[in-house]
């Protein structure tokens, strides 16, 4: 196992599509040890593979609950809404706040070559709409809200949360 370069800010590679991995060689192997470890020792929640230079559909995710692997990962489904604030170990000097779905679901390869789907919420949830966005070439600073947003959703939340309390 190696740690990678982890792309940051403006290099180009982080702004390209991904491509669908066809065969689970030695390589990609290596890559799902690499990407592991090296999200390990950033202390990063998940790393996609254009992060460290490879334009591939691979993603690792550890949010204290072990380590998911997922090639070629796709959403099935999404369900609610969560509101807060993310960061990414490609953009280091930022952190914002993000809407995304409460609850997916995903179907993937694992680096067997066996589909597997996995249903998420919160924190994971959260990681995977993340880590498969860098493999459309997208950042979280594309969908961060700004300041004034972030305060009139939290706003409107807290009202909506107090309607909905009396059950
Ligand atoms: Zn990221």
């Amino acid at each position: 196992m190696a740690i990678r370069t982890i792309r940051t800010d403006e290099d180009p590679i982080l702004r390209k599509t991904s491509r669908v991995v066809e065969v689970i060689n030695d390589r990609i192997l290596t890559l799902l040890d690499d990407m592991a470890e090296t999200m390990h020792e950033a202390e990063g929640v998940g790393l996609a593979a254009p992060q460290v230079g490879v334009l591939k559909r691979i993603i690792v995710l550890d949010v204290g609950e072990g380590l998911i692997e997922m090639i070629n990962p796709e959403i099935l489904e999404i369900a609610g809404e969560q509101c807060g604030p993310e960061g990414c170990l490609s953009v280091p000097e930022q952190s914002g706040t993000v809407i995304r779905p409460q609850r997916v679901k995903v179907k993937a390869l694992n680096r067997h070559h066996e589909a597997f789907e996995l249903e998420a919420e919160d924190l994971l949830a959260r990681a995977i709409c993340h880590e498969i966005d860098h493999l459309n070439g997208i950042l979280f600073t594309d969908l961060m809200l700004s300041e004034e947003e972030a305060e009139a959703y939290e706003k409107a939340s807290a009202e909506e949360g107090s309607e909905e309390r009396s059950d």
